[in-house]
């Protein structure tokens, strides 16, 4: 439950004294794996108490912080970032950027940044501060994976992608030219601040698209949050803090609570792959250029609705409630992969035999059994996604008439 507390927003030089307070109305989640235990803070205007917050997580000598961030969040927010910091301590921090951009989330900008860690001094004792979205967020995270075999490092998402999905649960990595993510390792977070002030700078169609994995959530897990994006999309869409809060909120409670309960994705963890089978073929298929992730993940959505409908897993009402919702969130951008709509279906539905998920030759397959709940298939057959895929490529054509 969310709750209002007085936090610090400015210190005296030597941080022991409180020089102003904000009252902010804080959620706090909590991600219990057996490899770490950290919690998920969530509120509007979080960065103005970053520095005790920081202070609080590592008490005694304050280690040196390295922050990682691109030039472009870096210009839009450092004032707000650095609001908390006692003038001295603001001094002591160094800054490393990397370019915004799929193509830098590489082994190589992680070695560049891993130079420039061990030339300004990085311990460790030190702590890295991921400021930006799901890319410096996986980048930074695996630099701390390996920086001297393993530091820490603290989560500060300015996405909504990166805030209701991709900085929590531990996996980081970096993209070879071969495929997505294909480097990587677990390595939690000290904590996450996710603030939601962040996403007034973010490009609509970048709100849009993170806010589908929101809708992926409730999909999967949670009703309530089903019918609150429901209800609320105009406030939503429209970035009232209030409202933006508690879609972030439930979302990090599903990540978290499944997450917490298989961290290496051996059984339930799966399900947060929900809509991603197709999502990731239709991202290959396009080159990552023509979609956003969540957007691709929005028609991979919709695509597992038709399975789970044409099974008779969820009801006709179900369906087209859910695949209203997508929508509702859109627009969801066309794509075109070969010359013709069949054409494009039978490309699409190889591509899903390459997802990494297909483990020992089988592909997993992640249906929805209502609103709110799902199952893992692993007998989707070839046929059956192809009928999905026509149904979206059907779906597109009615869209953009
Ligand atoms: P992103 O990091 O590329 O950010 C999107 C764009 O928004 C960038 O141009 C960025 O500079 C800009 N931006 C970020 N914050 C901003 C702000 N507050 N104001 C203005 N502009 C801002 O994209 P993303 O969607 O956050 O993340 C996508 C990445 O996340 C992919 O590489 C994907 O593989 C990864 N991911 C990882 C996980 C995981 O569990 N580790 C899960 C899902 C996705």
């Amino acid at each position: 439950m969310p709750h209002p507390s007085r936090s610090c927003e400015g210190w005296d030089e030597n941080s022991t004294k409180c020089l102003r307070y904000h009252r902010l109305t804080v959620s706090t989640i909590r991600v219990t794996t057996p490899a770490a235990t950290y919690s998920v803070t969530i509120a509007p205007g979080l960065l103005r108490t970053l520095y005790p917050r920081l202070r609080k997580l590592t008490p005694g000598k304050t280690p040196r912080l390295f922050v990682v961030t691109s030039p472009a969040i870096w210009a839009l927010w450092h004032k707000a970032f650095l609001a908390s910091f006692p003038k001295s301590e603001a001094q002591q921090l160094t800054v490393l950027f990397l370019p915004s951009g799929e193509s830098h989330k590489r082994l190589a900008t992680v070695e560049s940044l891993a130079q420039q860690l061990a030339l300004t001094g990085a311990d460790r004792d030190s702590i890295l501060l991921a400021f930006g979205g799901g890319i410096v967020g996986d980048v930074t995270g695996f630099l701390a994976a390996i920086y001297m075999r393993g530091i820490r490092y603290v989560g500060l998402p300015t996405t909504v992608l990166a805030q209701v999905d991709s900085s929590l649960g531990g996996k980081t990595g970096v993209n070879l030219l071969a495929g997505k993510n294909l480097i990587g390792a677990f390595h939690h977070p000290l904590a996450v601040f996710s603030d939601i002030d962040l996403l007034r700078t973010l490009p609509a169609a970048e709100l849009r698209a993170g806010l589908q994995e929101a809708i992926k959530s409730a999909i999967i897990r949670d009703p309530a949050l089903f019918r609150f994006m429901e209800k609320n999309g105009d406030a939503i869409l429209s970035g009232d803090p209030a409202a933006l809060q508690k879609v972030v909120t439930a979302s990090v409670r599903v990540k978290a609570e499944v997450v917490s309960q298989d961290e290496k994705e051996s059984g339930l963890r799966m399900i947060l792959n929900f809509g991603h089978t197709l999502g990731h073929a239709i991202e290959a298929a396009t080159h990552y250029r023509k979609l956003l992730h969540g957007e691709a993940v929005a028609w991979g959505s919709i695509a597992a609705l038709h399975v789970s409908l044409s099974r008779a897993l969820i009801t006709p009402e179900e369906f087209a409630r859910s695949a209203n919702l997508i929508l509702r969130y859109g627009p969801i951008p066309p794509f075109k992969i070969a010359a013709t709509p069949q054409a494009s279906a039978a490309r699409l539905v190889a591509l899903t035999s390459a997802d990494k998920k297909k483990r020992s030759g089988r592909r997993a397959f992640v249906l929805a059994t209502a609103i709110g709940s799902t199952e893992v298939a692993y007998d989707v057959t070839d046929a059956e996604l192809l009928a999905a895929t026509n149904s979206i490529l059907t779906t597109m054509q009615q869209v953009e008439r």
